[in-house]
């Protein structure tokens, strides 16, 4: 399995940071224009208009701090504290989370980027080719839009998953439905229950990000589904497995829906 989490020995390690380490600064020169710093300070506007001064994190090394890691996952992370409205938002930005223990990389745009989602992809394709780390057995590389999305890749690192299977397990929840429903709701996936026998998967409001519903698949078959559609060189799900932006926003971009998340940092 591409994604497979194993225990890394320290030689693999020890590659992945130096590779990681030159793909970091690459990306960074690429789309920051700056020098790869942890935290910058930038003005942001609040939806009700008043301007903050706030510091946020650009990148996480989550080997060396695993306290922001956590930040990341419980979404306490970049977040703004209106002192004129009370408002407490996330801001959607640019940032790269980097875990050399998971040889886990990922580049994160935010997520009303998405409709640009061909040449980030290949943006950052060509930039790892440039470090040679294209294709590097057990590591993870990926574009993702929006900080649900890269908490999302996070988890299933941690849990030893391919994330291709988990996105071809999501088309089967819509394909019970229609477009409208994947226009209104996200299917996340947000854990492993205790007994490591099912997948939790949440149902949530692609808008205010909060649960719907939940529900659970097996983790042994997790994976067939994908297996089916790689096995069908006619399904269109294909794409989803491809590449380093591995979403069904591949195929059913948010960009038709007229939503606009709140806060944003554009640089
Ligand atoms: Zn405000």
């Amino acid at each position: 399995m591409r994604a497979k989490n194993r225990i890394s020995n320290s030689s693999t390690v020890r590659v992945f940071f130096l590779e990681s380490f030159i793909m970091v600064r690459q990306i960074w020169e690429q789309y920051l224009s700056s020098a790869p710093e942890q935290w910058r300070e930038y003005v942001v506007m609040c939806p009700c208009g008043h301007q903050l001064r706030v510091r946020l994190c650009d990148y996480i090394d989550a080997a060396v701090s695993p306290d922001l890691k956590e930040d990341l996952l419980q979404n306490r992370l970049n977040r703004i504290r209106c002192d004129e409205c009370g408002r407490d938002a996330p801001v959607e930005k640019k940032f790269i989370y980097c875990d050399v223990q998971q040889l886990f990389i990922a580049q994160c745009y935010p997520v009303n980027d998405l409709s640009h989602w061909p040449h980030y992809e290949q943006q950052l394709t060509d930039t790892l080719r440039k470090v040679g780390n294209a294709e590097n057995e057990g590591q993870m590389c990926r574009l993702v839009f929006g900080q649900e999305a890269l908490r999302e890749k996070v988890r299933i690192r941690n849990a030893g998953l391919d994330d291709a299977a988990v996105e071809i397990l999501k088309a089967a929840y819509y394909s019970q439905s229609d477009f409208q429903t994947y226009h209104l709701q996200a299917v996340w996936f947000s854990g492993i229950d205790s007994e490591k026998k099912a997948l939790n998967m949440t149902v949530a409001d692609r808008f205010t990000s909060k649960a719907e519903l939940t529900y659970q698949y097996p983790v042994a078959d997790y994976a067939e589904p994908m297996k089916s559609v790689l096995n069908d060189v006619e399904n269109p799900l294909r794409i989803v497995t491809r590449g380093v932006f591995i979403s069904l926003d591949k195929l059913l971009t948010r960009t038709d829906f007229g939503i606009r998340w709140p806060v944003t940092v554009q640089q």
